[in-house]
């Protein structure tokens, strides 16, 4: 990818490729710690299509610290981000809960402030490209990535815009959160590790009113067991919108992908005559990989350009989310001067091998082992939710993080030094009972990271953070 002649040259900190999850976390992330970005969106148009539609609990933690919970919740459903199997919805009553590694909302109540929402990833993207727009950055919609160079400080993008006019915007870093064809990946000469696609599968995008047929039994995802309607219906936002989806290869023979073919399949899933009012029908690749690395010099990858999953688990926007947040908040720190510039190594470091872990479950019919460890690899190490009395009721440890760190300590302890120049602190005083729910021992205090990990201060970057178990 060579720049072009003739064209406008303009300066920005980080040029962003794509607005999807990844990107839009990532821009948030830096506009948190006060450095501005470009994103740039290929589409002129919002998206229409639901794709993912359970946010995870981890990935809910950081829509609340962005400001967005309640917006990002007014386009879901009332229901759990749980997995319910029947063989039809009318016969919902005699099916099963099957663990996916998410807890219900009752159970989040324990471990957290928030909980897994069941909210359309149309929904949640433009609710964080306004987010961006409000904390300072921009967002060009119709203008596409086309062409990039990295010098010996960063990088030169050649961006175009719907118009055809392109125009050179010089950056200290370049993220490429493009998506699972990633172009920037493919022009970077990284390539994608692991089993690609494993199969074909088909979704139908319809309204019907389907919530009357499953009374209280509220759930994200039901897996139906009819043996014509085979299959998961999936509530994708307000007013009985939903998702049925098929992976071609659970059935025998041919599947009629037709409007009357998915109708008659919709149905019968249904249990009952409901007329779905179809919008669209696609079919698409279930696959899955990795890239051979996240980085290249000045340019980073994110979300599905760094790591693809099949949509089984529903983790892969959630790991774009979390992902372009981690890297947000590290370039924004080594960007303002607060660390050094190892702290960028730990992006791949820390965020490779779970992705690597991801991808393989991805793939595997047995949702055993992820249920089993989706919980702690979601919440990744952050420190533990302990609700503590505050102004008006309580207020979450989780929610008392800072964008620099964040020092809790005793009340009267005395604090130590930090070096100076690093990021800013937060000080945050608790309670004895307080203290030891945090897990700190006499005297201690506990330092965190602002993605809630515990860090570890052994050089100026202050970069460390132990690995979760
Ligand atoms: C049918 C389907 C169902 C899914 N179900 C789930 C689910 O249940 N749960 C879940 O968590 N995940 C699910 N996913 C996966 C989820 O949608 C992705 O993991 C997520 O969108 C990845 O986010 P991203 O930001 O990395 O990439 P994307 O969302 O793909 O965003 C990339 C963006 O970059 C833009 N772009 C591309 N090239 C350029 C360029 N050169 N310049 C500028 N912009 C560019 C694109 O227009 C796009 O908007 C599903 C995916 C599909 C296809």
């Amino acid at each position: 990818m060579a720049p072009m002649k003739g064209e406008r040259h303009e300066q920005v900190p980080v040029v962003i490729a794509g607005a999807g999850p990844a990107g839009s976390a990532a821009a948030i992330a830096l506009a948190l710690q006060g450095v501005e970005s470009l994103v740039v969106e290929r589409r002129a148009d919002p998206p229409t299509l639901p794709r993912a539609t359970g946010i995870t609990l981890r990935s809910m933690e950081l829509i609340r610290s962005w400001g967005v919970e309640d917006e990002v919740l007014a386009g879901g459903v009332d229901a759990d981000w749980q997995l319910w199997s029947c063989r039809t919805l009318a016969e919902a009553a005699d099916g099963r809960a099957v663990h996916t590694g998410q807890p219900t909302r009752s159970q989040s109540a324990l471990i957290s402030p928030t909980a897994p929402a069941c909210v359309p990833q149309d929904h949640l993207e433009p609710v964080l490209r306004r987010r961006i727009v409000e904390l300072g950055s921009r967002v060009e919609h119709g203008t596409a990535l086309v062409a990039l160079d990295q010098t010996s400080d960063g990088v030169r993008a050649t961006l175009r815009d719907a118009t055809g006019a392109t125009r050179t915007v010089s950056a200290r870093y370049l993220i490429a959160a493009d998506g699972a064809s990633s172009d920037v990946r493919g022009a970077l000469g990284i390539r994608m590790r692991g089993p690609g696609a494993v199969g074909r599968a088909v979704s139908a995008l319809f309204r019907a009113p389907l919530w009357d047929l499953v009374g209280d039994l509220r759930y994200g995802i039901y897996d139906i067991d009819h043996p014509e309607g085979r299959g998961e219906l999936l509530p994708a936002g307000p007013d009985d919108r939903w998702l049925y989806g098929l992976l071609l290869d659970r059935v025998p023979g041919p599947v009629d992908v037709t409007a009357r073919g998915m109708a008659r399949r919709i149905e019968l899933a249904a249990g009952r005559r409901v007329r779905p009012d179809i919008e669209r029908i696609g079919t698409f690749d279930f696959a899955a990989g990795l890239a051979e690395r996240f980085r290249l010099g000045n340019v980073f990858l994110a979300g599905d350009a760094a790591h693809r999953v099949t949509p089984r688990g529903g983790i892969g926007m959630n790991m774009a989310l979390q992902g372009g947040n981690d890297l947000g908040w590290k370039l924004g720190w080594v960007l303002r001067g607060w660390a050094g510039p190892d702290l960028l190594d730990s992006y791949e470091a820390e965020r490779l091998p779970p992705a690597e872990t991801i991808v393989r479950w991805s793939v595997e019919p047995d949702r055993t082992a992820p249920a089993a460890a989706g919980l702690h690899m979601d919440l990744g190490g952050r420190i533990p939710h302990v609700p503590l009395p505050a102004a008006g009721g309580w207020t979450s440890t989780v929610d008392m993080l800072g964008t620099g760190l964040t020092t809790f300590a005793r009340e009267h302890d005395e604090l130590p030094e930090l070096e100076h120049g690093g990021p800013p602190v937060t000080v945050q005083r608790v309670g004895e009972l307080g203290a030891r729910a945090l897990g700190m021992a006499p005297g201690g205090t506990l330092l965190v990271r602002p993605d809630g990990r515990p860090a570890v201060v052994q050089e100026p970057a202050l970069l460390r953070s132990p690995q979760p178990g």
